[in-house]
């Protein structure tokens, strides 16, 4: 389990909480807003590349001002991003990131929708994007989405050339066009048309120019209109909705103030008959253009003008008449997204809540499980239960639902052991390098899985049936929090680990590691376990097994450096199968989420010399450098506000700061006197990478003389790094640092670098990207002192938990930068 540690993820909890996964209740002024929606037939599409790009404020405007069917379409799930209120990285970051943007949709109203794609990391080209992303899969799933959701209008948040500021930005600007066309054309893509969508063709694509970061891409000629509009209804302007969506994205720090008052969005055309005066200038956007419509039409405006606030439920008769009559309707999408909506609406007026829920957060595949039924009908006089259906049971029953008593049942059922784990689906297949593989055509574009069971309520309203499907939750009281729902997760018999997970093998090492297995069924009895190698290292089972822990020993066979993987296998009903290891992210502003990984062992061969014993590690927004720095042999005092004392520190041959420690530490600007002094008396502090933007920028002062924290970076990981000062000990003790220790590299070479230093500092290396000037604030490095001060933007925090050698080195360097006997 996660334990939070950032106290600014404490600042960044707003007291209206959202536990989100409670079933949503509604006032009648909601359910009066959905009534006048069943008369709105448009539908916009948002198109972006990140979770947070999108305009929430328009977003929030479309849904509940306009009642436009909503959706926003990000290309990525936010992999790459950084992370402020924890150390997950890449697909984990990307699991919170899909959370926060369900949670934000909850509070706009809009849908989400994703493609493929993986969010690598900072882009400088479209055409870098496009090649990682495997442009055609991605344009693929842009037309997919676009052919389901049937957009009236696409919106773009970027332009396609480098105003967008990002690769990545301009790419889902440049393939929201191409899909626009290409989604009409049944000769693009065509294997799609197998699976239900036709072709279609959108009235419009638009770009929703903008005015932020010293970029101003509108101008009063373009189409524009206010979104600060407020609405009685909800009791908000949009400009609040937004502020309230936006300040989910929690893990990026995207807490924003509610803003009230005119809001202009401004608007140019991209392709397609250009809008005058409206976006939907040309659209019909009422049941004029459902053959057999407008009569519907006339029946809802008789439902909104009579309808009672105190009693909603007196338009249930009205809303079955309406249900009736849509039935009757030719097929097309307009008839089933409508039906729907006027499901939801009969349940909401009738105040009707169907919930099944169970006592246990995980089931375990071979073992039986307890469903929760809790039924009741509030309002309405002629309810009745008819027939409940899920996995492996389905009852016909007609039991009426008295108004407002409870009916409640429990049933157990076994948990097949072919039951799928919970898994969200695009992790189910290993991954390319800049996309996820997904076998199921209809799962793409989804924004996740499907809970692991979904209960199918058939009742009956004045004779009329209707199926409500609701997901099987855990449900729990807890004495602080109060009730809280959360998913359940299938998992396996068995789950394995290693620990720790990364082992440092340095000349002619040999390190213990465990196997900790665990028994997640009754029914299991012995686990048999075995560990394989690629051959590098030589794993040995040490001892016996006790209570799921087995130790092992890893002895190191080859003399270069290698980065290795072992896997954990484990007797499957007589076959040795890989193991699956649980892993679960827990965040109070999002739903707990599981899963499942292959367990790995990385191995890395490294020949490393370290000089100094005990470092002090300042922790930041979170990163796991101070296992590495274990790893290599350090002993490792994490340090805080209480422990930075001249007395504590002198004990160290090192202090490091973690990422981003000035960005989330307040109290680090107090302790500045405090730490130049112990570089003065001869220490070596090192300050990783800071931001120089939003949400906290660095205006602290950091070491002895001045320089700034600039954007600037090398996203090439293969970047050639230039050695500017080939004679300086930090390329040459204890380690001789070559070009070699720069292979391998992860996702960047550096980001945030040091810029308009001061001349007494020294730039270490020189580093370009394509087609760009070189850099030289990737590592500089000062004498203050008797000691030495060191800022480095260079991504220890991916490329040490990653096992690249060539980045122990190079710290190992860093670190010993004040060893008194070197020179
Ligand atoms: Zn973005």
């Amino acid at each position: 389990m996660k334990i939070i540690v950032s106290s600014l993820y404490l600042l960044l909890l707003t007291s209206t909480q959202v536990f989100s996964q409670a079933p949503p209740t509604y006032t009648s002024a909601e359910i009066l807003l959905q009534l006048k929606k069943l008369n709105t037939l448009a539908s916009v599409l948002y198109v972006a590349a990140h979770p947070d790009d999108e305009n929430t404020r328009l977003m929030a405007y479309f849904a509940k001002e306009k009642l436009y069917r909503t959706g926003y379409l990000s290309m990525t799930r936010g992999d790459g991003g950084q992370n402020l209120i924890g150390d997950e990285q890449g697909i984990e970051l990307g699991l919170i990131r899909t959370q926060e943007l369900m949670a934000a949709r909850r509070i706009d109203g809009a849908e989400q929708f994703f493609t493929r794609a993986y969010d690598f990391g900072f882009s400088k080209t479209t055409e870098e994007a496009m090649r990682i992303w495997e442009k055609d899969k991605i344009l693929a799933d842009v037309v997919w989405v676009i052919r389901r959701f049937q957009p009236d209008v696409i919106v773009t948040r970027f332009p396609e050339d480098s105003r967008a500021g990002h690769g990545q930005h301009s790419a889902s600007a440049v393939l929201a066009h191409e899909a626009f066309k290409a989604a009409a054309d049944p000769n693009v893509f065509p294997e799609q048309l197998k699976y239900g969508v036709k072709p279609w063709q959108a009235k419009r694509i638009v770009w929703n120019t903008f005015n932020f970061g010293g970029n101003n891409t509108t101008s009063n000629d373009q189409l524009n209109f206010d979104v600060g509009v407020y609405n009685p209804v909800i009791g908000k302007s949009y400009g609040e909705i937004a502020a309230e969506s936006r300040s989910l994205h929690k893990s990026q720090g995207f807490g924003v103030a509610r803003s009230r008052g005119q809001q202009l969005e401004f608007f140019t055309p991209v392709e397609g008959t250009p809008a005058s005066g409206n976006l939907f200038d040309g659209i019909n956007t009422n049941w004029g253009r459902v053959t057999g419509g407008e009569k519907i039409q006339l029946m809802i405006d008789q439902l909104v003008s009579s309808f009672s606030i105190t009693n909603p439920e007196k338009s249930v008769p009205g809303l079955l008449n309406l249900y009736k009559e849509i039935l009757k309707l030719p097929e097309g999408f307009w008839k089933q997204q409508k039906l729907k909506e006027v499901e939801s609406l009969i349940e909401e007026c009738s105040a009707l809540w169907l919930e099944c829920t169970t006592n246990t957060p995980y089931a375990t595949r071979g073992d039986s499980l307890r469903f929760n039924f809790y039924l009741i009908n509030r309002l309405l006089p002629n309810v009745s239960i008819k027939r409940i259906a899920v996995d492996g049971f389905d009852t016909t029953m007609n039991q009426p639902l008295v108004t407002n008593r409870v009916t409640t049942f429990a049933k157990s059922i076994p948990v097949p052991l072919t039951k799928p784990l919970t898994q969200p689906y695009w992790l189910e297949n290993d991954m390319s390098e800049g996309s996820f593989n997904v076998s199921d055509q209809a799962l793409i574009g989804n924004p996740e899985s499907k809970p692991a069971y979904e209960i199918g309520f058939t009742v009956t309203i004045d004779g009329q049936d209707f199926t409500l499907t609701r997901p099987l939750q855990f449900k729990t009281t807890d004495p602080v929090k109060g009730e809280i729902y959360q998913p359940l997760t299938i998992i396996p018999e068995v789950t394995g680990r290693f620990e720790p997970a990364l082992l440092v093998l340095n000349s002619n090492d040999a390190k213990n590691f465990e196997v900790i297995t665990r028994k997640q069924s009754k029914y299991v009895n012995g686990i048999k376990t075995s560990v394989v190698n690629t051959g590098n290292v030589n794993v040995k089972a040490e001892g016996n097994t006790s209570n799921g822990v087995s130790n092992y020993k890893a002895n190191r066979v080859k003399a270069n450096n290698e980065i290795d993987d072992a896997r954990l296998l484990f007797n499957n009903n007589g076959k040795m199968d890989d193991a699956q290891e649980l892993r679960t992210i827990s965040y109070e502003h999002i739903p707990r989420i599981d899963y499942f990984v292959r367990p790995k062992l990385k191995l890395v061969i490294a020949d490393i010399k370290t000089v100094g014993k005990r470092i002090g590690y300042i922790e930041g927004a979170g990163d796991k450098v101070a296992d590495a720095l274990r790893q290599m042999g350090y002993e490792v005092v994490m340090l805080n506000e209480r422990n930075i004392t001249p007395a504590n520190l002198k004990q160290f041959d090192a202090v490091i700061s973690g990422i981003r420690a000035y960005n989330v530490h307040a109290w680090l600007v107090d302790k500045y006197e405090i730490l130049m002094d112990y570089v003065k008396e001869g220490g070596n502090y090192i300050v990783q990478y800071n931001t120089s933007n939003l949400p906290a920028s660095v205006s602290a002062k950091i070491g002895p003389y001045p320089f700034v924290i600039a954007n600037k970076r090398i996203t090439d990981e293969k970047a050639k790094v230039n050695f500017t000062k080939p004679a300086h000990p930090v390329l040459n003790f204890p380690n001789k640092i070559t070009s070699a220790d720069f292979e391998n590299w992860i996702q960047e070479r550096g980001i945030y670098f040091a810029d308009k230093q001061d001349s007494k500092y020294e730039s270490i290396f020189s580093m370009q990207d394509p087609g760009e000037s070189p850099l030289d604030g990737s590592l500089i490095i000062a004498d203050y002192g008797r000691g030495k001060f060191v800022y480095t933007g260079v991504v220890f925090f991916r490329e040490l938990p990653a096992g690249v050698p060539g980045a122990y080195r190079l710290m190992a360097n860093i670190i010993a930068l004040n060893y008194k006997k070197a020179f």
